[in-house]
């Protein structure tokens, strides 16, 4: 499974960050808390691998916008939708 999302100048990606009350996108690394570096979301969208329980990597592309599968208990994390990704999903999704 891989998805397409942005990453951080803390290292972290999209989905590790979550917006604040205050519409600021914080990160939450660290077990739900900052991991601590300071927050700046790069523009290009990439590829990002993800890696299924058992460490298999798994080809499969989830669509922008689209929830991750999680565990059982954990919140739904969405991956980022707008215009780059969405460009960048086409090109990798051939048409059906
Ligand atoms: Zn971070
Ligand atoms: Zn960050
Ligand atoms: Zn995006």
């Amino acid at each position: 499974m891989a998805f397409i999302g942005h990453r951080c100048a803390c290292g972290h990606n999209d989905l590790n960050h979550t917006k604040s009350d205050t519409g600021k996108q914080i990160c939450t690394a660290k077990a739900g808390a900052s991991c601590g570096k300071s927050c700046k979301s790069q523009s290009e969208s990439e590829v990002m691998p993800t890696f299924d329980r058992r460490g298999l990597r798994i080809k499969r592309v989830i669509a922008p916008g689209d929830g991750l599968e999680t565990e059982s208990g954990s919140p739904v994390v969405r991956t980022c939708a707008c215009d780059a990704c969405q460009a960048l999903y086409e090109q990798l999704a051939p048409a059906a």
